[in-house]
């Protein structure tokens, strides 16, 4: 058994600084409110912003799909794993983010760890802010392309770097709205330095789509900049409440990924139910913009009561951190919240910087003011108490 020493070594290394992980398991659908441990409680960490998982128009749309499709797709993309639902989608998509074509991939995850690698080579620049999502970073890692790190957000920073790079090809990369602090991206800086200097611009959209801008559309729509993203990569695995990643942009970016992109070729594509349900998912979030509208001023009240109650709290977008610091701390804290019935976690280590523990609070559309209300006082409670 010597042979498994060193890993449990590590998980106990993992347990004595309040790194350790574990499973919690819901017993309900993904909604405002879920079933967790037998009890009902306010859901104030998921990324169903929009409250889709559950929405009776998108479960009906899986349904007719699981009737004429069956469940699996049974191949790859490029092999027999292309069903109607699938390039109907893609279609739906170019069309909300107003591109010439779109491309579905497995998850974010596997569209920015193959996209990345797709697109650069050796010789390239990768530009990455430093608090780029996990998948960013991987896809950079698989890169033949030499990457550099530019401090957050900092448009000083990067022309700087790209200047003593002399980079002519390559790409710079980033989170539109980042996954833990909930900030926006500088895409009037970001547009002006891909231009100056010539690389691509790609934007994750993971956490923009369906929260920011007036009709929820995402970055572009919030900066009133369209079409200034070369590559606009996203998730239908949050505000859409389905699974899978995509990218939308011009003929020759969308043929190049289905050709080269390792994660696309190689991978058996999602189910055509899963399709079928995110498409719906979009193409509610068209008809219903009021459903951003309500998300945003869900954020609004959110973060006024926290600062009411003497908790420092900013965000527009529906992503709303809350300083700790310390991990047992933060642990404490959302304990005692989930003790209360407020699903809430705490973020620590290595998701965000050692001794940076957050409470990361996420808001969806479909939360009441009242229910906002009391979530904000008994979080600045908790705080004062742990
Ligand atoms: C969640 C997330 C991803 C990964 O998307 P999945 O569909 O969950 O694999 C990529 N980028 C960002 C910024 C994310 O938050």
């Amino acid at each position: 058994m010597d042979k498994w020493r060193r890993y449990a070594d590590e998980l106990q290394e993992l347990r004595d600084k309040e790194l350790y992980r574990t499973l919690n398991v819901l017993e309900s659908a993904q909604s405002a409110h879920v079933r967790y441990q037998g009890r009902d409680m306010l859901m104030l960490a998921s990324n169903a912003y929009l409250d889709m998982c559950n929405d009776p128009a998108v479960k009906a749309a899986a349904a007719a799909a699981l009737a004429q499709f069956g469940v699996g797709s049974g191949g790859s993309r490029l092999t027999t794993g292309t069903a109607s639902p699938h390039s109907d989608l893609e279609q739906t998509l170019a069309r909300f983010k107003e591109r010439e074509a779109a491309l579905v991939f497995n998850s974010g995850f596997a569209a920015n760890s193959g996209i990345i690698p797709a697109l650069t080579r050796a010789g390239d620049y990768i530009f990455s802010d430093e608090l780029n999502h996990a998948s960013i970073i991987d896809g950079c890692r698989q890169s033949k392309a030499q990457t550099v790190i530019y401090r957050h957000n900092d448009m000083a920073d990067l022309a700087q770097k790209l200047a003593v790079s002399g980079a002519q090809s390559g790409l710079i990369v980033s989170d539109a709205v980042f996954s833990m602090d909930g900030d926006i991206a500088d895409l009037p800086g970001l547009a002006r330095l891909a231009e100056q200097s010539g690389l691509l611009l790609m934007l994750d959209e993971a956490h923009s789509t369906g929260v920011i801008g007036a009709r929820g559309r995402g970055i572009e729509e919030h900066f009133a900049m369209p079409g200034s993203v070369d590559v606009l990569m996203g998730t239908l695995s949050k505000a859409f409440g389905a699974e899978g990643g995509y990218v939308c942009g011009n003929a020759t970016l969308i043929e190049y990924l289905k050709n080269k992109t390792r994660s696309f070729i190689f991978s058996t594509s999602l189910s055509p139910v899963v399709m079928a349900a995110a498409r719906r998912a979009v193409e509610l979030l068209a008809q219903q913009p009021e459903r951003a509208a309500r998300l945003q001023q869900n954020v609004r009240v959110f973060t006024a009561a926290l600062r009411e109650h003497g908790v420092a709290a900013a965000s527009q977008t529906a992503i709303v951190p809350i300083r700790i610091g310390d991990e047992g701390r933060a642990l404490a804290v959302s304990r005692r919240l989930f003790a209360e019935g407020y699903y809430i976690s705490a973020i620590r280590y290595p998701t965000v910087k050692r001794g940076e523990a957050i409470l990361r609070a996420a808001l969806m559309s479909s939360h009441t003011e009242a229910e906002l209300k009391q979530a904000a006082a008994a979080i600045a409670q908790a705080i004062q108490s742990c």
